[in-house]
């Protein structure tokens, strides 16, 4: 039974509230109605029962009759029911509009003695009365004087008054509902239209946008919310995208030069010397895709968060000569010299083979990007806000400013074709990235083209606790 669709609901309670309030205002102004005309009913009976007591006269008999102020008048009023009752319950009067019916029977203790104050009964016909009783002394004889009017006219008046206001109520209603349809079809349909809109963006068009009419009201935010949101995924889209065909395009070179090579290694007979230099080349490639796949494992794991981090609290002094250590080797085929520097005792809260990793790619870029006989410097100290800062600096190439922004992007290479030949696949920087960022730490870069690069990370400090040991770890 319940209406599908907002509009209807909307409708729906609508012309419900609609209802209860027309059904209030009508109930109390009814009430109200009521109310006056019989204060006006009651200010004339009490003056009538003024008027009667004036007229009532003694009878010789010891009964009581009405004689008329004016000779036009037999009866004060017509329709006035009047009724005079001896104190001891005989009845002395009935005005003859009661047709022999009595107006409650004998006085009631009490009855008339205070102000005549009104109330209402029926006649045994059913008619409604209303009634006021006195005690007035005729000729020194107390009786009760009883006046009534009917109430009938008063409760038709009211009938009709009801019967009006019904008849305006479903008018009302009807108005009310399709008043309240149209509105709410009015204000509602900037959604339908947006979901017309949501249902044709597919994947292919993430591009697209819900059109807005006015970004201001709530329908209009909410559609601004949706398009940012359409926004992010599609560059999150995008950059899938892009990520998957460049992993996939330094997927293929490898594989391409093995190809050439065996082909080439094939095509006419070699001695075992000429065949171990193309297992060598060959491997040279398995070896570069070996390390493109581990790192790609890395930032796919990373970014699904499958990575957990087992944190300790360590040195980073430390760690970075432990960082230096495995990359000594290749620093040393190229005459360079490594220099660490730093407080031993600055500890941070990291994954010491995730961190480690981290500072052997920015090692691994310095060594690669300088000269022969240059020197790397590692620094490690605490800063002013809390935090513990290791520098990586070289006197290599440096990064031109405009490439600056780009290089923690995953397969930027600032120069291509040079840095393939070095073995790079512009993944390093971004696994140092995702790694410093997991340590809720930060990395940045400072360098100008031909005078070397500095890469900076920060950490939170760690503080020294009694359980924690840099030396116990994973490495
Ligand atoms: P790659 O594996 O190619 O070195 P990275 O992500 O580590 O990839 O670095 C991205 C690019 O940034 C590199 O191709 C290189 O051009 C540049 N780069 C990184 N570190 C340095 C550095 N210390 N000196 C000069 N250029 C650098």
């Amino acid at each position: 039974m319940r209406p599908r669709n907002v509009r209807s609901r909307l409708t729906v309670w609508y012309v419900l509230v609609l209802a209860g309030l027309l059904a209030l205002y009508a109930g109390v102004a009814s009430v109200f109605l009521l109310l006056n005309l019989r204060e006006d009913f009651d200010r004339n009976l009490v003056k009538d029962v003024e008027i009667v007591e004036g007229m009532l006269a003694k009878e010789p008999s010891g009964g009581v009759s009405l004689h008329a102020s004016r000779p036009d008048a037999s009866e004060p009023r017509i329709g006035n029911f009047i009724e005079v009752w001896s104190p001891q319950g005989a009845l002395l009067y009935r005005s003859a509009a009661l047709q022999g019916q009595s107006m409650g029977g004998p006085p009631l203790q009490d009855e008339g003695l205070e102000d005549p104050s009104p109330s209402t009964t029926r006649l045994p016909n059913g008619t409604r009365i209303r009634v006021a009783s006195s005690v007035y002394f005729v000729e020194d004889q107390p009786v009760l004087l009883r006046v009534a009017y009917s109430e009938e006219r008063l409760w038709g008046e009211l009938g009709e008054f009801g019967e009006v206001l019904l008849l305006g109520f479903p008018v009302a209603i009807l108005l009310a509902g399709f008043g309240g349809y149209a509105l709410a079809r009015k204000a509602l349909s900037p959604i339908d239209s947006m979901a017309t809109q949501a249902k044709k963006i597919s994947a292919e068009r993430l591009g697209d946008r819900l059109s807005i009419e006015n970004p201001e009201d709530e329908l209009g935010r909410l559609g601004t919310v949706l398009n940012d949101m359409l926004g992010r995924l599609q560059a999150a889209f995008d950059q899938l995208r892009r990520f998957t065909a460049d992993a996939s395009h330094e997927l293929r070179t490898p594989l391409t030069a093995m190809r050439s090579v065996g082909e080439v290694a094939l095509q006419d007979h070699r001695g075992p010397e000429e065949y171990r230099d193309v297992i060598g080349s060959m491997l040279e490639e398995v070896d570069r895709l070996t390390r493109l796949s581990e790192s790609l494992l890395t930032l796919s794991r990373g970014d699904a968060g499958h990575v957990p981090l087992r944190k300790e609290h360590v040195s980073l002094l430390e760690l970075a000569k432990g960082a230096v250590a495995s990359v000594e080797v290749l620093a040393e085929e190229k005459h360079q010299q490594i220099e660490v520097q730093g407080d031993e005792s600055l500890l941070v809260s990291a994954d010491r083979l995730i961190l480690r990793q981290a500072i052997i790619n920015l090692l691994d870029n310095a060594i690669k990007y300088s000269s022969t006989e240059s020197r790397v410097l590692v620094r490690v100290e605490g800063a002013a806000n809390g935090e513990v800062c290791l520098e990586v600096i070289d006197q290599g190439t440096g990064i031109p400013s405009e490439h600056q922004p780009y290089v923690f992007d995953r397969f930027y290479r600032v120069d291509k074709a040079r840095t393939r030949e070095w073995g790079g696949a512009g993944l390093g920087l971004s696994i140092t990235h995702w790694a410093v960022e997991a340590h809720e730490g930060k990395i940045s870069l400072e360098s100008e083209e031909g005078r070397g690069s500095t890469f900076r990370i920060s950490l939170p400090a760690a503080q020294r606790s009694s359980t924690s040991s840099p030396q116990g770890g994973l490495d």
